[in-house]
Parts: C-alpha cells; sequence; structure tokens
C-alpha cells in the first residue's frame, strides 16, 4: 500500500491511497468532510475507483488501515461492475444509442468516416496507424458531440430569447451538463452515446439554467416547454447514464468541481 499526500498539511482534505489486493491496484481518493462522524467506503462506478469519507480529525494512517480492512469488498465491487470497452478494431459501442462497430480501414491516413454494411450494422471506419485507433475515435466522437450540443443549445437559446452562450465539452465523472454563473455551459462530450433525445434534453437544460439558476418548479416548467422530453430522458439518464463511462479511456474522477448547476 502506498500512500500520497496531496498537501504537506497535516490534516490535507483529499489525497489519494493505492490498495494491492490480490495482484490487483485500487485507487481510493480520501475525502476527509467536517460532518463526517466515521469512515465510509463507497465504490464509484463512472471513475471506477473508491472514495473514502473520512471524519476532519482522522489520522491518515487509520483511514489507511481502514481501507486496507476493506481491500477484499473494494476488489469485490470494481469487479462487479461492467467490462471496460475500448475504442479498438472490433470494439461495439452505443452512437447516438444504436450500435456501431469499430472497424480498422487499411490505407488513407487519419480519417474516420460512419457507413452501414449489407446486414446494416453500422460500422465506423478508421483508417491510419492501429496506435491511434482509439484518439480518433474519441477526438471524431466528440466533434460530433460538440457540433450536435452547438446546434440544440442554438436551437433552445433562441426559443427563450437568450443569445447563444460559449460551450465547451469536457469528461466529467459528477454531471452530464453545468452552467457557469458567467452563462458559459459545460457538457460530457460522452452524450453522443447516448439516444439524441438525452442529448437534446442537457442542451435544454442547460439553456434553461440561463433563465433559473435553480432546480426551481419555474425552471422544470421552462425545460419541459421547451423540451417535451424532459421526464423520458432524465428517466433514460438515470437507468442508463453510467454504462456511458464504461467506453473509450478512462474518465477523469478529480476533485469537487466549483459551484455551478
Ligand atoms: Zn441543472
Amino acid at each position: 500500500m502506498r500512500l500520497f499526500r496531496s498537501t504537506d498539511d497535516a490534516s490535507p482534505k483529499s489525497g489519494v491511497i493505492e490498495l494491492r489486493h490480490d495482484g490487483e491496484t485500487y485507487r481510493v481518493q480520501l475525502r476527509r468532510v467536517d460532518t463526517a462522524r466515521r469512515f465510509i467506503l463507497r465504490v464509484r462506478g463512472a471513475t471506477r475507483d473508491a472514495v473514502l469519507t473520512m471524519p476532519r480529525r482522522a489520522s491518515l494512517k487509520d483511514a489507511a488501515e481502514f481501507a486496507e480492512r476493506n481491500a477484499a469488498w473494494v476488489g469485490v465491487r470494481l469487479r462487479k461492475l461492467p467490462q471496460q470497452v475500448r475504442f479498438v478494431d472490433g470494439a461495439s459501442f452505443p452512437l447516438r444509442g444504436a450500435q456501431t462497430r469499430v472497424v480498422h480501414a487499411a490505407g488513407s491516413r487519419g480519417v474516420v468516416w460512419l457507413a452501414g454494411d449489407e446486414q446494416d450494422e453500422r460500422k465506423l471506419y478508421v483508417a491510419g496507424d492501429v496506435a491511434h485507433i482509439e484518439r480518433r475515435v474519441q477526438d471524431w466522437l466528440k466533434a460530433q458531440a460538440r457540433a450536435e450540443l452547438a446546434a440544440a443549445v442554438r436551437r433552445y437559446a433562441e426559443k427563450i430569447g437568450k443569445p447563444m452562450p460559449s460551450i465547451s465539452l469536457k469528461d466529467t465523472t459528477t454531471r452530464w451538463g453545468s452552467c457557469s454563473a458567467t452563462g458559459a455551459l459545460n457538457f460530457s462530450w460522452r452524450l453522443i452515446l447516448a439516444p439524441s433525445d438525452v442529448l437534446a434534453y442537457l442542451a435544454a437544460h442547460e439553456v434553461c439554467h440561463l433563465a433559473h439558476m435553480n432546480h426551481s418548479a419555474r425552471f422544470w416548467k421552462l425545460c419541459r416547454t421547451i423540451c417535451p422530453e424532459t421526464d423520458q430522458a432524465e428517466n433514460w439518464l438515470k437507468a442508463h447514464g453510467l454504462d456511458l463511462y464504461r467506453y473509450g479511456a478512462k474518465g477523469r474522477g478529480g476533485p469537487a468541481k466549483p459551484a455551478t448547476f
């Protein structure tokens, strides 16, 4: 077991423990919480790691020992998570909710294109070096996500009479979208994997925060008015959202984000 301290502080707010158990290594993020009365360990599906919440005054040594005692449990929970799917030749992943296969195409350098075959299976052809397939697929998906989110945001912003806000894409694991205090919208590129209605709903949701910076009844009324698929999309995300983190290079955990909605 290795213990990393994020700062030289005697009681750092966060840090990472690497647990070794049965030949496997697990990452445990430490979170010091003022209101915590005991150690609480949980496994996160999106980042495929564990979080140990610890009381303010607890020692790192006790935290490490607690994690160590529960290493087998962490291993069992992590192994129960669905398999990670990397974007390699032959991999199958959902694109706008429809299963699509990655196919390496020899020849022309660095080109990515989508096509169906005789069996009508959707294929994403990736030319160029095999070693670059994953990055090319991911870059292509991000470009698709950006274009579709921008179009949807523009449409909904017009509906509520707001100017087009700036948008950015990230690989967030805590939320699908956010709206900063200055009105900049941020989205997870993984929304391109979900059905198009779900991506459109997230765009509508964040655009509505330009009018209401909260989740009040008025916010939801506006959201359902401009996007009738709101409840359906929320349900889809609750049921299948976590699954979107299985694809491609691993999502990052990282510290808590600044206060946004
Ligand atoms: Zn919101």
